[in-house]
């Protein structure tokens, strides 16, 4: 007889889920529509809101920076996903080739997360349910999720996918009472409320700290709730609105030899081949992440041909203090931070939710712990793109192919002991 055969097997207790997904959102939702064959194990989504979907998405009345397309590139059509081959709400999004309204993108992802849900089952989903710590225990193997409830689930693996948030900008401190997000100005549940700022801001500006694709929506959106006050109060003083950004904006060049003759001395950082040119797609990025309506809008805004809104440089923010003191409100668009509950590491707390620490991860998605994978957590793209990996479009690209092996991996069948 084989000596091994001999061995107690040690049981494994009993588990809410194998892989516990912390947000419902759009990574969540598309994730788990490219991996059909993980619905196999016990998957559980946690979400804080109504619906498993859109997240954030829903939120904005603005149109995406990314075309249609790249939202759904990864949906893979089979299994309890065929269906969705029929769904025109899904199918225009995932042909698109031009950017789309963003409650068109969020329409999809709601069919998306419906028929997720209804995939996962019954148990698969915990609606308005807010994680709000994850205990992650190495010589128990297990994941404690712990819920704003007071109650505890328990998984072998989990993967964090709590999306991103804007948090209030130490430079700004100095104006904290007049700082509005930019997430406020683009959503849509406040469009009234910053409407009426604009009325009584009367002939005081308006500035927008940073020139990102936040920035120039949220400057959009300003521009737009003018032209309306203009129309409906004709004659009243209206703020211009000023833009106050840190660095040189980034656009693309059609090719290096264009990089090198077209660019703008003194303006922009010369030119490199290697940093500036993607090794995936060839595009040759001038200093700038922006696209479609943002780079126009940025475009016209940098040449002081956007009526009512100029251009100001202020390498650092106080350097336009003056600007933010007269203003009658500040739109902060200065970039996002992951979000994520407080996460324990083997009792201990490893990173409060209110850390100013980036939440790492490997190609593969593991959570990074000082430059180590962990073998118990996950994390799905909550941190924005690293400045240093914003001009490759290959950042990220394989990711959700390799999550899923990982997680198939974590998630092996066992025999249930004790359930
Ligand atoms: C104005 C704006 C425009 C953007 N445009 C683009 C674009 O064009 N292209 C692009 O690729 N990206 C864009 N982004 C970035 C965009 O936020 C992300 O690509 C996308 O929303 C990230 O998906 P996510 O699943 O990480 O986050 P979300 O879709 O926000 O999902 C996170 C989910 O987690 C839930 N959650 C959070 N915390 C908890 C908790 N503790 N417990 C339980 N649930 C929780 C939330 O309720 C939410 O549903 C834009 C962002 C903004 C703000």
């Amino acid at each position: 007889m084989d000596s091994r055969s001999a061995q107690p097997v040690a049981p494994r207790p009993a588990v809410d889920s194998d892989i516990a997904f912390i947000g419902g959102g759009f990574r969540t939702t598309t994730f788990l529509s490219s991996a059909p064959a993980l619905l196999g194990h016990r998957v559980r989504v946690y979400e804080r809101g109504a619906g498993v979907g859109p997240g954030g998405f829903a939120r904005y009345g603005i149109t995406t920076t990314s075309i249609g397309s790249r939202f759904l590139k990864h949906l893979d059509l089979s299994g309890p996903f065929a269906p969705l081959a029929r769904s025109s709400a899904v199918m225009d999004v995932a042909r698109a080739e031009q950017p789309v309204a963003m409650s068109r993108l969020a329409d999809a992802l709601t069919v998306l997360g419906e028929t997720l849900r209804t995939a996962l089952g019954a148990d698969g989903t915990r609606l308005d349910s807010t994680v709000v710590a994850v205990h992650a225990d190495r010589e128990r193997d297990l994941v404690d999720v712990r819920l704003a409830d007071g109650s505890t689930e328990t998984c072998r693996h989990a993967v964090l996918a709590t999306g991103r948030a804007e948090r209030p900008h130490p430079e700004l401190a100095s104006w904290r009472a007049k700082v509005v997000l930019s997430g406020t100005v683009i959503g849509t549940a406040h469009r009234s409320q910053v409407k009426d700022r604009l009325l009584a801001a009367g002939g005081r500006p308006v500035v927008v700290a940073g020139a990102s694709h936040s920035a120039m929506s949220a400057l959009q959106i300003l521009l737009e709730l003018l032209a309306e006050l203009r129309a409906e109060h004709p004659g009243v003083p209206l703020p211009l609105v000023q833009v106050v950004r840190r660095g040189p904006g980034r656009l693309v060049h059609d090719s290096a030899d264009l990089a090198r003759r077209d660019q703008v001395p003194g303006r922009e950082r010369p030119f490199d081949a290697v940093r500036d040119v993607c090794p995936a797609t060839g595009i040759v990025y001038r200093d700038s992440g922006l696209r479609h309506q943002s780079r126009a809008l940025y475009c016209a805004l940098w040449a002081g041909e956007l009526p009512g809104a100029h251009l100001v440089d202020a390498p650092v923010l106080a350097d336009a203090s003056d600007r933010f003191d007269e203003a009658a409100f500040v739109v902060q668009a200065l970039g996002y931070h992951g979000q994520a509950p407080d996460l324990y590491l083997d009792g201990v707390l490893a990173r409060p939710g209110d850390s100013p620490d980036r939440l790492l991860a490997d190609d593969d998605g593991a959570l990074l712990v000082s430059g180590t994978a962990h073998p118990l957590l996950s994390v799905l793209r909550v941190e924005p793109t690293p400045l240093d990996r914003r001009d490759n479009t290959a950042y990220a690209s394989d990711l959700y192919r390799r999550l899923a092996v990982r997680l198939s991996r974590s998630a092996a069948p066992v025999t249930e002991v004790g359930a």
